[in-house]
């Protein structure tokens, strides 16, 4: 069975090229949904996240009290990287999990989403790995409209980010979602692809 991630800039439309893998049946492992949840349900992952950043990690209903945690990592860059160091690996081990209940099911491949798969190395241990692109202004208006964000704030965090050409040069397949490329086409021959991979 082969293994593939799907990565993107913010924006970029990473969630909505996977609901139309969804609809081919393929599983969709959505990384930083599944890293949120974590943080509230894995035992040691809360037991760590707590010797960080103290009791208010967590609110008294057990959900995550997020402005505590973003307050203090974005002023301490070296308790963002702690975080990181602890949530990556236990969504690491998760998707290995999962990946594994896949392949008991005789999927023809699986699909990791994910923003960082680069930038962690998690594309070592994928087998191919899909880059979703569109211009800067589309992934801008569309993130403004999605997040209630402004033009400025979102710049923000697309210059945090490796840079799209970046990440197109390592890619082995591009989707472009600048509205003007049919996104059904362009999944239907990279699943398509894929499949003459594996026969
Ligand atoms: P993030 O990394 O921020 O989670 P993403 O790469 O998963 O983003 P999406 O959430 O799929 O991106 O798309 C961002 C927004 O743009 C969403 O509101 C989505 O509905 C919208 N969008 C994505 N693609 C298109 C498109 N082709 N036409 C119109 N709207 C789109």
């Amino acid at each position: 069975m082969l293994r593939l991630g799907i990565t993107g800039g913010i924006g970029s439309g990473k969630t909505t090229v996977c609901k139309i893998f969804e609809t081919l049946d393929i599983p969709i492992y959505y990384a930083d949904d599944r890293a949120k949840w974590l943080m509230v349900k894995s035992p040691s992952l809360q037991t760590g996240i707590i010797q960080l950043f103290g009791d208010k990690a967590y609110a008294a209903d057990g959900s995550l009290n997020r402005a505590h945690i973003g307050g203090i990592a974005f002023k301490d860059p070296a308790k963002l990287q702690k975080l990181n160091a602890l949530v990556h690996p236990a969504v690491f081990v998760d998707g290995e999990n999962w990946q594994q209940e896949q392949l008991a099911l005789g999927v023809p491949y699986t699909l990791k989403e994910a923003a960082l798969i680069y930038e962690t190395g998690s594309y070592k241990m994928l087998d191919k790995v899909i880059v979703v692109t569109a211009p800067e202004e589309i992934r801008i208006q569309r993130v403004m409209k999605r997040d209630k964000l402004t033009a400025e704030e979102v710049k923000e965090r697309i210059a945090r980010q490796m840079p799209e050409s970046e990440k197109v040069e390592k890619a082995d397949y591009v989707i472009q979602n600048d509205g003007q490329h049919s996104l059904i086409k362009q999944v239907l021959q990279i699943h398509q692809a894929i499949l003459e991979l594996k026969a």
